[in-house]
């Protein structure tokens, strides 16, 4: 006999029931179980060939990474499903993501000959929270937040029926042996048909705190101004884009204009946030000044059946400004008192937040890395267990060894309350990997995740933000591209601020990269022409106050129009003197400017408001002209301000906000020619789709990759991180 172990996202998703049935199919003799993170098969050498061959047809969530095999002593059984055993976890094994309500649950909560009709918890093998409610591995429900819930008589007959979509499901629950729902009135007090009492409250028109897989939401009937306004005050929020759920896809396309990739995303087993182009005037108000929409589906049976009687919701993430997502009641009710909540008994493991994703140069783009997409497992290794500790917003983690977990993004990072979820995924993942040989770390000492990576017991690497980037970059592009020796690639990283060596603000960088003998020498080229900015926090997020001191800088005739003259004064000040100022490269910051010069720039109540409504501005003008720039040591600016100067004169803002666009797409495009090298763009502003649309027009053949399976905003940083630290390893010590 043969006994094999199968890598890769082998639980948690319907594989052990799958082999169970494929080797009763072949009539083998032997066992499948849970291993570590692996699943081990034992059968017949006759029937190998076959098996390997039928494991093409695996359940669609399941992915294999790598199969060994080795003899074994004969064994007289008939193929059976074998008690789980712990073996230390490497990284080759997958942590299983969430994935949503597949359509045959779906069908059974709408079935009134059901057991699971109007179910709220309906799962089976194939589908349900999986990561949200782990402890550790193997997959199996003791080591879940199940543990505690007995299966009834028809769910034990379900789990060993091979027959049964839910033989073997772990998550399995039915009205039987349910999770119970409870229903909280602002005064805390619980009410029978906790499900119709939130129908009810939703639909007067009352704000519901629903805990549902990662956390809890807050949700409002979406028509209802008063309670989104509740909503906005309650998260501190005044402006920030909150998205939509809707009860169908038919629904999602009255609202937003859907291409065939963002309907794919849409109603995927990831079940993202999709930001679309809006349709209608309708939700405005959820994304005021904006022409995007954030729209999903319902992901579980109890979404859905909120919304198929209550019609489409404002569905937003329940946590306090820059503080997680919160995934218990009493969390909850200290947070948000008074408030509606609809509870439920199985308690949350990990909270995670909605991934979002949005379509640029024509495929779905990360916006953010949490529920369905991560944990991430990458096939990347390293010699050495490496950690990398991430940035200051969107911060996760990054493993790194024989293979590679990239793990949910964190909401925010600037409170105790994120520190403290931070330091508990941190210790989650180190009681799963070991502590690590090396840290990589962000080179700004200010960051919180810099001062955690130094209080592990083991050496750290300082990686500069934009070099972080630029691995990060590396990493995914080398999935997909094999790199021959002297080959080299180019990145252009624009994003908002990130420490430089000369402990200046970075954030419009060119880099080269070139293989060889295993590992990148990489070289800083340009940076974008430095401007000076005030540094002060408040002032930083004004675009106004950005956009005078960019345009005083440049002798621009309209800079006093920009803000009142006792400000202007002391800008003008400040920075004649470079007093309270940082030299700043940013197109983060450059796009605030320029959002301040065409009257949509404001200050911003969330990260990248100016620049989105810029955006926005932008996409109402349809000329391809651009404003001139010249790539020399530096990417100067200066000749583009001075034509725009005319523009913004005559008012011409939507003219002028597009030919900014234009002018950075082409200077990718210029560095793509002068270079004649594949462009790898990395940074948050690539999330910005007319950017990226225009450079998919205009470099026409030429080679340019945004990032597919990572973010290209900060949220990649850890990746890069364990990136750089194994390319040093290696031996390239020539850094930038
Ligand atoms: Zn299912
Ligand atoms: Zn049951």
């Amino acid at each position: 006999m043969v006994k094999l172990l199968i890598s890769g996202r082998v639980q948690g998703v319907g594989f052990r029931p799958f082999i169970y049935n494929l080797a009763h199919k072949l009539g083998t003799k032997g066992y499948v179980c849970n291993v570590g993170g692996q699943v081990e098969v034992v059968l017949e050498k006759a029937h190998l060939e076959a098996f390997l061959k039928e494991l093409d047809n695996k359940p669609q969530e399941a992915q294999i990474t790598a199969i060994t095999q080795e003899p074994t002593a004969t064994l007289d059984t008939p193929f059976y499903i074998a008690p789980s055993c712990g073996v230390d976890l490497s990284l080759k094994d997958s942590l299983p993501p969430d994935l949503a309500i597949c359509e045959s649950c779906l069908k059974d909560t709408q079935d009134p000959t059901s057991r699971f009709y109007n179910y709220p918890f309906t799962a089976c093998a194939h589908c349900g929270p999986r990561f949200s409610l782990l402890e550790s591995l193997p997959y199996d429900r003791p080591h879940t937040s199940m543990k505690d819930f007995q299966l009834c008589e028809d769910c034990a007959k379900d789990y060993n029926d091979p027959t049964s979509r839910r033989f073997f499901a772990q998550t399995m629950s039915c009205p039987k042996c349910p999770i119970a729902l409870h229903f909280l009135s602002p005064q805390g007090i619980e009410r029978q048909n906790a499900l119709q009492e939130a129908i009810d409250a939703l639909k007067a028109g009352v704000v519901v705190a629903i805990k549902g897989v990662g956390g809890f939401a807050l949700t409002a009937l979406a028509t209802n101004k008063e309670a989104i306004e509740q909503i906005r005050t309650l998260k501190a929020r005044p402006f920030k884009p909150l998205a939509l759920m809707v009860p169908s896809l038919q629904e999602a396309l009255k609202c937003v204009h859907l291409s065939p990739p963002e309907l794919t995303a849409l109603s995927s087993k990831e079940a993202p946030i999709v930001l679309a182009l809006k349709k209608t005037q309708e939700y405005d108000h959820l994304a005021p000044n904006l022409n995007t929409l954030g729209v999903l589906l319902p992901y579980t049976a109890l979404h859905f059946l909120i919304v198929q009687e209550v019609g489409a919701i404002v569905f937003t993430s329940a946590n306090l400004k820059s503080e997680p997502i919160i995934t218990n009641l009493k969390d909850l009710q200290a947070k948000f008192p008074h408030i509606c909540v609809l509870n439920h008994d199985r308690p949350i493991m990990h909270g995670i937040d909605d991934s979002v994703v949005r379509l640029v140069a024509g495929k779905m783009r990360l916006v953010r890395l949490a529920r369905g997409f991560a944990p991430l497992h990458l096939p990347l290794s390293a010699p050495e267990n490496i950690l990398g500790m991430g940035g200051h917003n969107k911060t996760n983690l990054c493993w790194l060894k024989e293979g590679c977990l990239v793990t949910p993004e964190l909401g925010g990072f600037k409170s105790m309350a994120s520190l403290e979820r931070y330091k508990e995924d941190l210790s989650f993942y180190t009681k799963l990997y070991g502590v690590p040989k090396v840290v990589g770390l962000d080179l700004h000492p200010g960051y919180l995740s810099s001062q955690v990576g130094k209080e592990q017991n083991a050496p750290t690497q300082e990686v500069q933000h934009h070099t972080a980037h630029l691995h990060a970059l590396l990493a995914e592009w080398g999935l997909t591209h094999t790199f021959k020796d002297g080959q080299s690639v180019l990145a252009f990283i624009c994003d908002g601020a990130g420490l430089s060596y000369a402990k200046s603000i970075w954030g419009g960088e060119v880099f080269l990269a070139t293989y060889q003998k295993g590992f990148f020498k990489t070289e800083h080229l340009h940076s974008l022409e430095t401007t000076f900015y005030p540094s002060s926090t408040s002032l930083l997020k004004d675009a106004h106050s950005l956009g005078y001191a960019l345009a005083y800088q440049h002798h621009l005739a309209f800079a006093p129009l920009l803000c009142e003259s006792t400000m202007a004064k002391n800008l003008a000040t400040i920075i004649s003197k470079r007093i309270a100022t940082i030299p700043s490269t940013s197109v983060g910051r450059l796009f605030d400017a320029v959002a301040g010069f065409c009257s949509v720039g404001t200050i911003n109540t969330y990260e990248a408001q100016s620049a989105m409504q810029l955006e926005s501005l932008a996409t109402t003008h349809p000329t391809d002209e651009f404003y001139p720039f010249e790539i020399q040591e530096d990417i100067l600016i200066a000749p583009m301000l001075k034509a725009m100067e005319r523009d913004i004169l005559s008012e011409n803002y939507a003219l002028a906000a597009k030919k900014f666009h234009n002018t950075l797409a082409h200077i990718a495009l210029g560095l793509s020619v002068r270079y004649n090298l594949p462009l790898l763009l990395g940074g948050g502003v690539f999330l910005n789709r007319l950017l990226g649309d225009t450079i998919q027009e205009i470099f026409k053949d030429r080679v340019f990759f945004l990032p597919e399976i990572l973010p290209p905003t900060d949220g990649a940083l850890a990746l890069g991180q364990v990136h750089f630290v194994a390319n040093s390893l290696k031996g390239s010590h020539a850094s930038c």
